[in-house]
């Protein structure tokens, strides 16, 4: 074992030990094609099932999890994942499904698909779905290039702007910016909402539409989302919902009767997918009237009592490959068949109360810049003590035993520490971590160093974050 490094699969196991017994063949043996010599060194483990166990179960403690921590990481919707979606979403008839097999042998995941089309456009208000995206990310690119082929489709070329407020999140310009369109800025007024006057001032036969996240990204209400809805349509604009927040608003605000044109769901946030890592997740799109015949397909689409599959008239196209994320699909049908109407609502109200409980808790040591009533998260400062620096109050979270919340976003909240609880914590889980955060600021003040270091009990330091992305080092051995 090299010294100071974890154990690694190679570290176990002995010359010829093996864990696994692999049957006779039961096809004929064929001679590899010319010009591909068999390799004579292939330098794999030889280890037991009992290594590979242990290998991997070492892996995944090294790691948070909610299944392990709290979790509050602001925006991400850390939720429990109940089992029961594991065991749907297990299923052989879903898991051995092939995507290529015809309509009349998979009518059950078709049905499936349609249902759940229809449960998110009563929860959001929208006439159609579709279940295609990928992700939130990509879900916004459908809906912000629907609203392109809505404009074209009328003829009307003038249009080259989108407006988006500053406390957005970076998916909604990268968006805009990947469908030509330019982004251009709306600032925020004193209570956090979207500065109305700048609004209307923005507003002219040049907008495409507006890009609007309710809850925002300070986890507040947007005040004036049927006003600003309004001027944009006034215009001619369109407007298109981030819905990554729905977890504030289930059962109590539907963003279709508000002049939302266009949103996305993120499955994997709101309907408890495992998420984090890098997916996969789901990110389908409703729409009203106005922008339903534009949506990706295939979508699933009932004919004389039969669910089946077929392209909205004016459609986008496709953005997936066959039928999008389908496990995905199954654990968030499982999510909501299951609590219902009345469980979806008190999913919201639950979410919301606890991160209003929490934010009241550390309110005393941490500013609340935006200090109103929050939905399912707040942003809080980090700056506990003038030189305190929101990063290492983060990091030493971790020696607490928490994951850190979300920092340096929303990017109009300087040194910002993102909050978000969610519905399935319990409140002695809310009152530890208030504790921690309250003995940290305590800390800061005390000893700054000892948070300049943190964490001290983590298996890896403070890492660069950009470089472990950008440039990783997935070889152990040269
Ligand atoms: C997570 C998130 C997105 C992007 O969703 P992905 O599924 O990660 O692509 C967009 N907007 C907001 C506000 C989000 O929190």
């Amino acid at each position: 074992m090299k010294k100071g490094l974890e154990p690694f699969v190679w570290d176990y196991g002995a010359p010829g030990r093996v864990g696994a017994v692999l049957p006779e063949a039961d096809v004929p043996f064929v001679e590899l094609p010319p010009g591909i010599p068999p390799r004579k060194d292939l330098p794999l483990p030889e280890v037991s099932e009992l290594d590979v166990v242990r290998h991997f179960t070492r892996l995944s403690r090294l790691n948070f999890s909610i299944d392990t921590n709290f979790y509050p990481l602001g925006s991400c919707t850390m939720k429990y994942n109940p089992r029961v979606n594991e065991k749907a979403a297990g299923l052989a008839g879903f898991v051995e499904a092939h995507p290529l097999l015809p309509q009349d042998l998979c009518r059950g995941s078709l049905e499936l698909m349609g249902r759940l089309q229809e449960l998110l456009g009563e929860i959001s208000g929208f006439s159609g779905v579709s279940l295609q995206p990928a992700a939130g990310a990509q879900g916004e690119l459908a809906g912000v290039m629907m609203i392109r082929a809505y404009h074209r489709d009328r003829g009307d070329d003038k249009r080259t702007r989108i407006l988006i407020p500053d406390s957005a999140h970076g998916t909604n310009p990268a968006s805009v910016a990947m469908a030509g369109y330019q982004a251009v800025q709306v600032p925020s007024d004193s209570r956090g909402n979207i500065d109305l006057a700048a609004l209307e001032a923005l507003c002219d036969d040049t907008i495409a539409g507006l890009m609007v996240t309710n809850p925002n990204t300070l986890g507040l209400f947007e005040e004036h989302i049927v006003e600003a809805a309004a001027a944009v349509h006034r215009a001619g604009g369109l407007v298109y919902g981030d819905g990554a927040n729905m977890n504030a608003l289930l059962g109590a605000f539907r963003p279709g009767d508000a002049g939302i044109d266009v949103m996305h769901f993120n499955l994997h946030k709101t309907y408890s997918t495992p998420h984090g890592g890098g997916g996969p997740g789901a990110g389908p799109v409703g729409a009203g009237e106005k922008l339903a015949p534009y949506l990706p397909g295939p979508v699933a689409m009932k004919t004389d009592g039969v669910w089946g599959l077929g392209m909205p008239p004016r459609s986008i196209g496709r953005l997936k490959t066959f039928y999008g994320n389908f496990a995905v699909l199954v654990r968030a049908f499982t999510y909501i068949s299951l609590l219902g109407a009345e469980g979806l609502r008190a999913v919201s109200e639950n979410a919301v109360l606890n991160a209003n409980y929490l934010m009241k808790l550390i309110r005393g040591r941490y500013r609340i810049p935006y200090d109103r009533v929050c939905m399912h998260e707040f942003v809080a400062s980090g700056q506990v003590t003038p030189g305190t620096r929101t990063l290492d109050v983060a990091k030493r979270l971790i020696d607490y035993g928490f994951h850190p919340p979300t920092v340096y976003f929303p990017l109009i909240v300087k040194e910002a520490l993102m909050i978000e609880p969610t519905e399935t914590e319990s409140r002695e889980t809310l009152e530890a971590f208030a504790a921690a955060l309250l003995a940290i600021a305590g800390e800061a003040e005390a000893d700054p160093e000892l948070l300049a270091g943190a964490p001290h009990a983590a298996p890896v330091r403070r890492l660069d974050e950009v470089r472990a992305a950008r440039d990783p080092v997935l070889r152990r051995h040269a």
